[in-house]
């Protein structure tokens, strides 16, 4: 970590502050664990800190130690206002550019305060003051553990600041099999179990506690919505809203089925289209050096990592998923076969 950045923020954190961390839309276990292990480290320093995200999570993350005072933008925005205008400092986690805070970018670009962006996203735009940005790095836990380390914040790990930084490393590594997966990473989980970190019961809070309707809705997905396109090493799944309301669907529930089709012998790259409201949110696997963020970026207005990326349609269910199938032919169709082959 550039050791200039830490210095600075050494000097700047010396003194108590007020600072805000945030980080993207639709936060996920990095998101949550990173925001929720930096909060606790920086108040056992003295610090007024608060975490504001912009909406509302999945159920499977609530239990993260310190979850009751993240304030939702969406839900209590005059509140996420005031607190955002109060800080001078704000951490940006797990994400690369404002406009993945969605409806908090503007508030965010106009607040005086300092920026830090701590985030393993490529491509990181210019927004911050200081930027810790590592893509190779499998998650902005990771990193967050890897800042404490260079912040000489080690002896105010505890076991509860443990189960957050372990809840990002193992929701953004599918349980530590990707290959953004380091010996590094194996050595930080090793010093969270440690510290008393009990990992097999974070496992069961995160994995295990499915509602049965959660499970019918995969098992319709894979059984009656999966395609697989054999001649593109691709699958993709889609549901609809009527489908949704069907199996009761709230917020999460969907996480992870993209995953499924993934593991399909010859399939190397996965879409899974999920129609909302007013747009159709796709979500992107890829295997191998199948650059699933450059699809998403060149037509569903996304982005993300190589291998696991998301965009957005607005129109039709039936209309996204044309364009994906048109697009397979037009433009990836060599890039997949050369792929596959890898
Ligand atoms: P998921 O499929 O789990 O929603 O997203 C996978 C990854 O894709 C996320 O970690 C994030 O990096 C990226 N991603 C998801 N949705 C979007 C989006 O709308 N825009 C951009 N730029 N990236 C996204
Ligand atoms: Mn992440």
């Amino acid at each position: 970590m550039n050791k200039q950045i830490l210095s600075n923020l050494k000097d700047y954190l010396s003194e108590s502050r007020n600072i805000l961390i945030t980080t993207h839309r639709g936060p996920d276990g990095d998101a949550m664990g990173s925001s929720l292990a930096l909060y606790q480290l920086l108040v056992a320093q003295g610090h007024k800190v608060s975490v504001v995200v912009p909406n509302d999570y999945a159920a499977f993350l609530h239990w993260l130690p310190c979850d009751d005072i993240v304030v939702e933008y969406e839900k209590e925005t005059a509140k996420a206002q005031e607190l955002i205008k109060a800080a001078s400092i704000i951490f940006c986690l797990d994400f690369n550019d404002l406009k993945r805070t969605d409806m908090m970018a503007a508030d965010l670009d106009a607040a005086e305060a300092k920026m830090v962006m701590i985030d393993h996203h490529q491509e990181p735009t210019d927004f911050a003051d200081y930027t810790i940005s590592v893509p190779t790095a499998c998650s902005t836990a990771q990193l967050i553990y890897e800042f404490a380390e260079g912040m000489d914040w080690k002896h105010l790990m505890t076991k509860d600041i443990a189960a957050c930084i372990y809840t990002g490393l193992v929701t953004d590594t599918g349980s530590f099999r990707f290959s953004s997966v380091e010996a590094k990473t194996h050595r930080i989980a090793s010093e969270l179990i440690d510290l008393g970190l009990q990992h097999a019961e974070i496992h069961a809070k995160l994995f295990d506690n499915n509602k049965a309707s959660r499970l019918q809705l995969l098992g319709y997905c894979l059984s009656e919505k999966l395609e697989v396109l054999p001649e593109y090493h691709t699958a993709i799944m889609s549901l609809s809203t009527e489908e949704l309301e069907r199996f009761n669907f709230v917020k999460g529930d969907t996480e992870g089925f993209v995953n499924y089709a993934l593991s399909i012998k010859g399939v190397i790259f996965t879409a899974f289209f999920i129609q909302h409201k007013d747009m159709v949110k796709i979500s992107f696997r890829s295997k191998n050096n199948f650059r699933a963020n450059e699809v998403s970026k060149a037509h569903f207005n996304g982005g993300g990592h190589i291998n696991a990326a998301g965009g957005a349609f607005e129109g039709s269910l039936e209309d996204a998923i044309s364009k994906f199938k048109n697009n397979l032919n037009s433009y990836e169709k060599e890039l997949l076969i050369e792929a596959a082959k890898s």
